[in-house]
C-alpha cells in the first residue's frame, strides 16, 4: 500500500463514520510483511508515572483487535501489563533490548518522568544493587532505540502528572531525552491514534509531525473546526447548562484551542466523544493540560488564571 493510500484510509475511513483506522489496514500491514518474515515492529512499553488509562484505552482498539495488533503488526518485548515474564526474567529483557540484543525497537513510554530527589519517585524494578528509576530506564532505552514514542499527554508533555504543584518534578519523555520523541497525546489517548502511529513507523517510518512532535494525520486540525455543534458555535448560540443542545464554549469547550479528530474518530469502538455525550470538551491533548483547561467548566478567557473561577458564562445569543 503507497504511504498516500494508507493516510486516505486512515482519515477517511473515520470521517466516513466506518471503523476507526479500517480494516483494510491489517491486510496491508501483512502484505507488507510477506516479503519481511519476523519483520513486525519490536516494541519495549515502558510505563512510569500515570494512571494506567493509556494501555486500557490501546486494550480497546479495533479494526484492528488487540490480538490482530499483537501478531500482526508488532512484536511486544516487553510490558508489565501485558508480558508473562516476571522479576529477573522481565529485567533481562530490559537489558537485552538496551544492549541491542533484539536489534532496531521502537520504545513506548506511558507516563511522565520524575526528575525531583533523582527521580526516586517512580521506580521500574528492585535490584539487589538498588532501584532501577524510570528516569534510568528512559535514559539508557532511549538512547538505544530505534524510535521513542510517548503514549498519552504525562508521556508527551507531563500532564496531569506534572500538573500544579508538581511534587515529583514530572515532565514528558522529551525533556528527559536528547533525541526525537514521537508524541501521541490525549488522556487517554485514543487507540487509533497510538495504533495508526505504530503502523505508520513500521511500514513508512516517522508520519508528519506537527509543531508539537504529534501526527498531523490525528492532531492537524482542532476538534472545533468538525464538532457537530459547530453551525450553533457559528449562530452564536450557546448552551446554557450540560444537556442543552447548543454550543458549550459558553460551559468551558476548549474544542477551538485542541488539536485531535475525535468528533469524527470518536472512542470506545468509535460511538462517541465527549461533545456527543453532552460534556466540553476538555483539551486533554494539549501541552498545558489539565492547568490550562482548569476550571474545566469555565469558558476559554478566564481558563488557565487562578482565582478567575465563577465567571458567568455568555448566555444564548451572546457573543462569548
Ligand atoms: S461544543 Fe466546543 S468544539 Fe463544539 S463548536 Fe462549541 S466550542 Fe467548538
Amino acid at each position: 500500500m503507497e504511504k498516500d493510500d494508507f493516510l486516505q484510509l486512515c482519515r477517511n475511513n473515520a470521517t466516513a463514520g466506518n471503523h476507526g483506522l479500517s480494516a483494510a489496514i491489517l491486510p496491508a500491514v501483512r502484505q507488507y510483511l510477506l516479503n519481511r518474515p519476523g519483520g513486525k515492529l519490536p516494541v519495549i512499553w515502558l510505563e512510569t508515572s500515570d494512571s494506567g488509562d493509556n494501555n486500557i484505552a490501546f486494550m480497546n482498539t479495533t479494526y484492528p483487535y488487540l490480538h490482530q495488533v499483537f501478531t500482526d503488526m508488532i512484536d511486544l518485548l516487553y510490558s508489565n501489563t501485558f508480558m508473562a515474564a516476571q522479576g529477573s526474567d522481565a529485567l533481562l529483557l530490559l537489558e537485552s533490548a538496551a544492549e541491542g540484543r533484539y536489534g532496531p525497537f521502537t520504545l513506548i513510554v506511558e507516563g511522565a518522568v520524575p526528575l525531583k530527589d533523582g527521580g526516586i519517585y517512580n521506580v521500574i524494578a528492585r535490584t539487589g544493587s538498588g532501584p532501577i528509576t524510570a528516569l534510568e530506564a528512559v535514559k539508557r532505552l532511549g538512547a538505544a532505540a530505534q524510535y521513542v514514542v510517548a503514549a498519552g499527554t504525562c508521556a508527551s508533555f507531563g500532564g496531569a502528572s506534572a500538573a500544579a504543584p508538581n511534587m515529583t518534578g514530572s515532565v514528558g519523555v522529551s525533556q528527559v531525552l536528547k533525541r526525537q520523541v514521537i508524541n501521541v497525546s490525549g488522556c487517554p489517548v485514543n487507540p487509533d491514534w497510538l495504533v495508526g502511529t505504530l503502523a505508520h513507523l513500521l511500514m513508512y517510518g516517522i508520519p508528519e509531525l506537527d509543531d508539537l512532535n504529534r501526527p498531523k494525520l490525528f492532531y492537524g486540525f482542532t476538534v472545533h473546526r468538525h464538532c457537530q455543534r459547530r453551525s450553533y458555535f457559528d449562530n452564536k448560540d450557546f448552551a446554557e447548562k450540560l444537556g442543552d443542545i447548543e454550543c458549550m464554549f459558553s460551559l468551558g469547550c476548549s474544542g477551538p484551542r485542541t488539536g485531535a479528530d475525535c468528533p469524527y474518530r470518536q472512542w470506545i469502538n468509535h460511538v462517541s466523544w465527549p461533545v456527543k455525550a453532552n460534556t466540553p470538551c476538555i483539551g486533554c491533548t494539549n501541552r498545558d493540560f489539565p492547568d490550562g483547561s482548569a476550571p474545566f467548566f469555565t469558558p476559554l478567557p478566564q481558563k488557565g488564571k487562578t482565582g478567575s473561577a465563577g465567571q458567568p458564562p455568555a448566555g444564548k445569543g451572546e457573543k462569548p
